[in-house]
């Protein structure tokens, strides 16, 4: 009997062919099939009559074939015309004229006679209707009309070798074949009405547009609720698992404060105090702090290490990147020596290296600073109360799985710069506690961001020269695919060649991600002393370089980086008390830049951005999965049904308050669903 994990090819009647074009598709079992699901509808009860006059949206027509014909234009191409009449023409009905350029599979599938369905635009063009390139499907006899004609029909996302016909053929017979109750439902009832079945019919085959969307709605919670059970099942994971206090007297946080140059901003000291009533309570802390680029994160970070390091344990400072693990040591160096705190900085390059390596040994530090590969290397924290991790979006859900697996397991603070949108957040990092610094140093300059069409580049650099002059620098980024692209090396030489002559007699230098991690130092050295006036780098720049003096970042082929990317960059400048300019260059040809970049002249808060490119970017897109080591949405849209998340998430946090280990009977079959779901998502990981 068919079940939800019935392969295909075990149900016998499905062509070799299309077995294996399903295949393409990832569909290999029913249940895979069936949570294929419709991408629109055709409501094909009813035609409505031929147009007699163009429409925008576009409409479905059922008629017949009168006449055909191929014409050639401008001597290769090909048109190919078929004329269709209603079937009970009228006195007032005007013939329509459906148009494919160039498309010769068309010709070969439409003929006169036939009874066709389109779907499309229809045009006035001269005196004639036509449709260019509708979708269209022949009608082949008169026993499939049941299944694609005089119902809602489904029309399915485009599939190479499987025509809408087939596939809708095969999803049809499969929810004939399925036995009624066999399918359990995902959500409680308490959130979903009827069965999932029911709902699975309804999506494919609905016998009207209110049943779909009900359909839907089911779905969409189910899928919805299956996510957040993931994510309540983290957050529950270490709530119950038992801590220790990590928290000292904050004696030496004290002396950290009192020798800070700058007053703390109220963020800032709002989100140190929620950080200290996690870490003296006896449950490990799960916490992320986001914040704008330069929001001054690191000091919250250091003012958490030395509360730790106070009650006598060790903490862990760890980068994305050796370069900037090697800055924050640096920086950390600056604050902590003087207090005493004993700092050791590892990272898997210096390990190589012979001679530095004794350099950062300390014996038993308090503080480690190190790259995210201190996860696995077999480095010994003695006594490790507490990870820092920097920039979030670079580091996985399984590889903080792996830190909190440690016994005893250590509070851990996530760093990112990277603001979602508010209705992400909960989604995304649903299993943190989330604090934000919503507030920068009021002792910063200005940044003003400009877009400008690269044909205007003469202009920009009489502007960066005046600039240079007077003692400012300038990042001059370009964007480089693949960093471990020999082709993309030479490229950047190329460019960089090209920059020092345009910027005669100011000194620039290269950085990009090949050049081996000391003489990039070395580079950034010379950049930060002055010695250089400009650097022409890839988006290695992109996190933690701090650079006061460099007021000015051009920014070329700017509409190849997306918002978030670009507000990341922009965060380099503006970092001193001078008035900052950031040029976005892109070509005037680059269409989705114009909606795209105007968005950064208008606002440097992040968050703004981050709304801004949530709305700009289509649907789907913005999991991140591999980071959020979710599985994919198949149905539900984080934009669009922002209130069914809400609904979902409090239907999984209630179950699991009742039942944190899921313990009860009738919780069993939501604890598979989690053990299901983690099967999927972390096999994408590590
Ligand atoms: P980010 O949040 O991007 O990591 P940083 O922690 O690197 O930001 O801070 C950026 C700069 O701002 C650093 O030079 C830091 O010393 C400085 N800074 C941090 N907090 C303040 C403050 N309250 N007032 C003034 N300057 C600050
Ligand atoms: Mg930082």
């Amino acid at each position: 009997m068919t079940s939800v994990s019935t392969k295909l090819e075990d149900l016998r009647w499905i062509p070799r062919p299309r077995l294996l074009a399903l295949r393409r598709l990832g569909i290999e079992t029913t249940e895979d099939l069936l949570t294929h699901f419709p991408r629109r509808y055709e409501d094909r009860t009813e035609f409505p009559q031929f147009p007699r006059e163009e429409t925008d949206a576009p409409i479905c027509l059922c008629g017949e074939v009168i006449k055909t014909s191929l014409r050639r234009f401008g001597g290769w191409k090909k048109i190919f015309e078929a004329t269709l009449e209603e079937s009970q023409p009228n006195a007032l009905s005007e013939p329509l004229v459906c148009r494919w350029f160039n498309l010769h599979y068309v010709q070969k599938m439409v003929a006169t006679g036939q009874r066709i369905v389109v779907f499309g635009r229809p045009r006035l063009r001269g005196k004639r209707i036509c449709m260019d390139h509708p979708e269209f499907e022949v009608i082949e006899n008169d026993e499939e009309i049941s299944i694609h004609f005089r119902r809602i029909t489904p029309i399915y996302p485009a599939t190479e070798g499987l025509s809408q016909r087939v596939l809708r053929g095969i999803i049809y017979r499969v929810l004939h074949e399925f036995p009624d109750g066999g399918w359990q439902s995902i959500a409680p009832a308490s959130l979903v009405r009827g069965e999932r079945l029911d709902a699975i019919r309804a999506i494919h085959f609905p016998e009207s547009l209110e049943a779909r969307d009900a359909a839907r709605e089911h779905l969409v919670l189910s899928e919805f609720f299956a996510m957040q059970m993931l994510i309540a099942s983290r957050r529950f994971e270490s709530s119950t698992q038992p801590g220790q206090a990590h928290c000292g007297s904050g004696a030496l946080l004290d002396k950290f404060l009192n020798a800070l140059p700058f007053e703390l901003t109220a963020a800032q000291r709002k989100v140190i105090a929620e950080i200290r009533r996690d870490l003296a309570a006896n449950y490990p802390m799960n916490r992320l702090l986001q914040g704008d680029v330069g929001s001054g994160k690191t000091v919250v970070a250091i003012a958490a290490m030395l509360l730790v390091v106070d009650a006598g344990q060790q903490a862990a400072f760890m980068a994305p990147t050796q370069i900037l693990a090697e800055q924050h040591y640096e920086v950390l160096r600056r604050w902590l020596d003087p207090l005493g705190v004993s700092l050791a900085l590892r990272t898997a390059a210096r390990q190589e290296e012979s001679g530095p390596l004794r350099l950062f040994a300390v014996d038993d530090p308090q503080i480690i600073v190190g790259t995210h590969a201190l996860l696995y290397e077999s480095v010994s924290f003695s006594n490790l109360g507490l990870a820092v991790i920097d920039e979030q979006h670079k580091f996985g859900v399984a590889q903080r799985a792996r830190l909190t697996a440690r016994e005893p397991a250590p509070d851990v603070l996530v760093m990112t710069a990277t603001p979602i949108p508010r209705t992400l957040t909960m989604t995304i990092y649903g299993d943190l506690d989330v604090s934000t610094i919503d507030e920068m140093p009021g002792n910063r300059g200005k940044i003003v961001t400009a877009v400008r069409d690269s044909s205007k580049l003469g202009e920009v650099l009489s502007f960066l020269r005046t600039q240079l002059e007077k003692g400012r620098q300038l990042y001059v980024i370009y964007p480089l695919i693949d960093e471990s692209d020999k082709l993309d090396v030479k490229a950047a030489g190329v460019e960089y060649e090209l920059w020092r002559e345009r910027l005669q007699p100011f000194r620039c230098e290269l950085l990009h991600g090949r050049i081996p991690a000391s003489e990039k130092q070395q580079i950034m050295d010379r950049f930060r002393r002055g010695a250089t006036h400009a650097l022409i780098s890839t988006t290695v720049l992109e996190v933690g370089i701090d650079v006061a003096n460099a007021t000015m970042m051009l920014i070329e082929n700017a509409e190849r980086f997306g918002l978030a990317q670009l507000h990341q960059l922009r965060g380099r400048i503006g970092r001193g008390e001078h008035t900052s300019y950031c040029i976005l260059l892109s070509s005037s040809q680059a269409k989705e830049a114009s909606a795209k970049l105007p968005v950064l002249e208008r606002t440097t808060n992040g968050f703004e951005v981050a709304e801004a490119d949530w709305e700009l970017r289509g649907p789907g897109d913005v999991l991140g999965t591999a980071q959020s080591g979710l599985p994919a949405l198949k149905i539900g849209d984080l934009k669009r049904d922002a209130d069914m998340v809400r609904r979902a998430r409090a239907a999984a946090i209630s179950i699991f308050e009742m039942d944190p280990r899921l313990e009860l009977p009738e919780n069993q079959r939501f604890r598979r669903l989690i053990v299901e779901q983690q099967g999927q998502s972390f096999s994408h990981i590590s």
